[in-house]
């Protein structure tokens, strides 16, 4: 069974290959964009995974659940973060929870450093990924020096995520890289973050440097 993913610049989705039921991933800015998009491809959100609060990532749900009504999937760590408004719509998960989207299983994997409930969603299966957030990106991590933000956790969190099988597809939630999707695999061979998680201070000091 194939994984359907469109990437669009404004953050991705995913469901099986053949299935409708897709899950949104960080519905931000034009939702409507993402729901037209899915719609043309024979499909329908009835998922949305949250991979952390803050606004850039999570400031289209309000539309989202104006136009449909459905789950958002958040880690409990980050959830209060989110509108007051809304938190009669989440579903609070903790790491190892799965989501059943279609005949998809999506496993939050908690990686704290970015923001305390950061989450990166793992499709499971052969042709698997994972929807990294702010905590991976292509050749680099998310920061750890914003409220909440950790630099210990983000080491442990790198990895949690280093050892998951090389082939994984990582699908990261901003195209900073030089390509769109990596794998586990390359930034274990590029990424300079995966080549310091031999010492955690030099980590720490490395990550926490001011950035000019
Ligand atoms: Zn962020
Ligand atoms: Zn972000």
């Amino acid at each position: 069974m194939g994984l359907y993913v469109r990437q669009l610049k404004l953050g991705p989705m995913d469901n099986a290959e053949g299935a409708r039921e897709t899950a949104i991933v960080d519905a931000a800015w034009d939702v409507e964009a993402a729901l037209r998009a899915a719609e043309e491809d024979g499909r329908t959100v009835t998922h949305a995974l949250v991979s952390h609060h803050h606004f850039d990532h999570v400031n289209g749900l309000p539309s989202l659940l104006e136009s449909k009504g459905v789950p958002i999937h958040v880690h409990a760590a980050d959830a209060s973060e989110l509108d007051r408004a809304m938190q009669s719509e989440l579903r609070l998960v903790a790491g190892g929870d799965a989501v059943e989207v279609g005949p998809l299983r999506i496993r939050a994997l908690h990686t704290p450093g970015h923001t305390p409930g950061s989450t990166c969603w793992q499709v499971e299966g052969e042709e698997g990924g994972i929807f990294s957030g702010d905590t991976v990106f292509v050749n680099a991590c998310g920061r750890c020096d914003l409220r909440g933000g950790d630099p210990e956790q983000m080491y442990a969190s790198l990895k949690k995520i280093s050892e998951l099988d090389p082939a994984t597809r990582l699908y990261p939630g901003h195209d900073y890289g030089d390509v769109p999707v990596s794998t586990v695999q390359r930034e274990r061979e590029h990424n300079p973050y995966f080549a310091l998680l031999g010492s955690l201070p030099g980590f720490v000091a490395h990550r926490m440097r001011p950035r000019r």
